[in-house]
């Protein structure tokens, strides 16, 4: 367990390259925290890391964003939308879980069951208006 302090998104993002710079394929990492607390911005930093020059944007009405182009695949998913967790098999959710590459997940809460186990969990808090705390649990170390 690792905690971070942030003071501005890149930041937050340079602690997404960092955790996501030893990736070999498989990982999966959850994404905890309110709405504008930091997560897409983390992910960003992740697909940098993964050697993707494409713009992270927030997944939120297309619910998995698909990076293809770096050196592991990122699949980015935002179930903030999702109404049932029976979704998830339409939209890949199986598929990139089994696909060897990176898995960024906000708002697994709407996963119901089907949340993964051995996941990497970043958990992103609010500490005044840029500041933000940032808690990995990688279950590695
Ligand atoms: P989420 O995906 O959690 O909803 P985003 O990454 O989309 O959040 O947005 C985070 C927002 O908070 C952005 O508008 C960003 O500019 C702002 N922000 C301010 N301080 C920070 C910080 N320390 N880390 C990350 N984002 C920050
Ligand atoms: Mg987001």
């Amino acid at each position: 367990m690792k905690t971070i302090i942030t003071h501005d998104p890149s930041e937050t993002a340079a602690v997404g390259e960092c955790l996501a710079r030893s990736f070999t394929g498989g990982e999966v990492v959850l994404l905890y925290g309110d709405l504008g607390a930091g997560k897409t911005a983390f992910v960003g930093g992740m697909a940098r890391a993964l050697g993707i020059s494409a713009r992270v944007t927030s997944p939120t009405f297309t619910i998995l964003n698909s990076y293809l182009s770096g050196r592991l695949p990122l699949y980015h998913f935002d179930l903030y939308r999702i109404q049932d967790p029976e979704e998830l098999f339409e939209l890949g959710w199986d598929d990139a879980l089994a696909s060897g590459g990176v898995v960024a997940v906000e708002w697994v809460e709407r996963a119901g069951e089907e949340v993964p186990h051995d996941a990497i969990t970043v958990t992103i808090r609010y500490r005044g208006d840029r500041e933000r705390i940032i808690t990995i649990d990688d279950r590695e170390e």
